[in-house]
């Protein structure tokens, strides 16, 4: 049996692995590459391998660098089956044709500014259709957690809860005579609204991602006290916006969910919130349809919400371009969440644009920022930056809100990590920036005394 990591090695985006048993080919995700203009080279030259050769994927969630590839595996060919959890369907179904409109829209820009096509060419073909996704989301058949499903007559697989994003899995498989884990994005435990992750107590080859494998957020408590502060000091004090660029999926629930709370502990009062992506609303409505996912607190949170009488947070789902550009007008008072999580695309670029050069303002990232994306120059202090061609001074202030993080923290990686009864025979830290990812394999090998190894892009690894 092989593994090939075609993605999500030495970097966090990109995530796709494929498992070649000598009877059967798989995937385990398919995702997009996403920061900058080598990521879009990545992404034209995906797939390596023939997507006709490959007879299921395994997607372990809806996120656009785990299943944001789907759509062009699907128009190259693939016509097997794609399994995930219902949630994440849901989700997917919104998110693909969403991607394909993105792309369809940056193509436009593309071509219609040749003279600030820096990249020689790239970008004017966009990497699939609405049909294409329209194709991917015809393959989906979905699985419940923890029940064994059997996608071929040599393979076995169970979904169980990752708790990062709603239908967020971690993925058993056993084949080829050993058992891997995907271990996909996991959560860190106690976050709002979803459940921690489900602990794995046995594996022969674990696959362990590694985004915050270096760093420990801070507690929860500690966050929210920040946050309020933030909060608070920009409206009344600064009297300028809060603008947080939020993933549109989990992340800006998240969000809503936490600003309700703090209203409901009368930490913050009179909230006017504007959630300015075409797909908030939607992807608000699927969470809401899965409340059997909620964990116990949130179920409160949702009962209090409901009673009569309660002062909840004024909460906008701004829908139309027009809408979206009235938000321009509002100068102080108001928190606008918009998308896409790392500032490279979606209406959150029109509203740096406008209130970055304010002094008044505050952006709250709560979310990791990859290397080459507008917000990772913003987190790293950039004090110009180019949005839409044209250069925009840093004058707002810039805040990092790391203990709302999706993923688990160091701390959070390595509990997961502790319910494997015995050491797995090989371990790969994969979905982390190359150092990040060497340090924690290092620290796996010190700590636990594994075999564990950081593979490179592409790079097949016999198991
Ligand atoms: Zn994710």
């Amino acid at each position: 049996m092989k593994i090939t990591f075609c993605g999500a090695a030495g970097e966090v985006t990109g995530s796709c692995y494929l498992i070649d048993t000598g009877e059967v080919r798989f995937l385990a995700d398919c995702g997009m590459f996403q920061g900058g203009r080598d990521a879009d080279l990545k992404n034209q030259k995906f797939p390596a391998f023939d997507p006709k050769s490959i007879d299921f994927v395994l997607l372990t969630h809806a996120h656009i660098d785990h299943s944001g590839m789907l759509p062009r595996l699907a128009a190259l060919g693939f016509n097997g089956p794609i399994y995930t959890t219902k949630a994440s369907l849901d989700l997917l179904k919104v998110m693909l044709p969403d991607s394909a409109h993105i792309q369809a829209k940056e193509a436009e820009w593309t071509a219609q500014h040749p003279e600030r096509n820096h990249n020689h060419n790239h970008k004017t073909l966009p990497l699939y259709t609405l049909e294409d996704a329209e194709s991917a989301l015809a393959l989906v058949e979905t699985v419940a957690y923890e029940v064994k499903i059997q996608p071929h007559a040599s393979v076995t697989c169970r979904f169980l809860d990752a708790g990062h994003i709603l239908g967020s899995a971690i993925i058993e498989v056993w084949a080829g005579g050993k058992k891997i884990v995907f271990s996909g994005d996991l959560g860190q435990p106690g976050r709002p609204i979803l459940r921690s992750p489900a602990p794995i107590k046995s594996a022969d080859i674990v696959l362990v991602e590694s985004t915050y494998g270096n760093r420990l957020h801070k507690n929860l408590s500690n966050t929210l006290d920040e946050f309020v502060q933030v909060i608070e000091d920009t409206r009344h004090r600064k009297h300028g916006n809060i603008i947080m660029p939020a993933f549109t999926v989990g992340r800006t629930q998240e969000i809503l969910y936490l600003l309700i709370d703090l209203t409901r502990q009368k930490r913050l009062s009179n909230l006017k919130i504007y959630v300015d992506s075409p797909m908030a609303l939607a992807a608000t409505e699927i969470t809401m349809h899965h409340t059997e996912l909620f964990n116990p607190e949130t179920q409160e949170l949702f009962a209090w919400a409901q009673e009569k009488g309660q002062q909840l947070p004024d909460i906008n789902f701004v829908q139309s371009v027009e809408e979206s550009i009235a938000l321009n007008d509002i100068r102080h008072g108001a928190i606008i969440i918009s998308a896409s999580g790392m500032c490279d695309a979606g209406r959150i670029k029109y509203h740096l644009k406008y209130n970055l050069k304010r002094p008044e303002c505050s952006i709250v990232f709560t979310g990791f920022q990859a290397q080459g994306t507008l917000g990772r120059r913003l987190v790293d202090g950039a004090d110009l930056v180019r949005i839409f061609g044209e250069e925009i001074p840093v004058r707002a202030s810039i805040h990092t809100i790391g203990g709302l993080s999706a993923h688990a923290d160091q701390a959070g990686l390595l509990d997961w990590l502790s319910h494997f009864k015995q050491p797995p025979q090989q371990t790969f830290v994969v979905h982390g920036e190359s150092a990040t990812a060497i340090q924690f394999s290092g620290l796996i090998r010190k700590q636990m005394n594994w075999n564990v190894a950081v593979p490179s892009a592409n790079e097949t690894v016999k198991l």
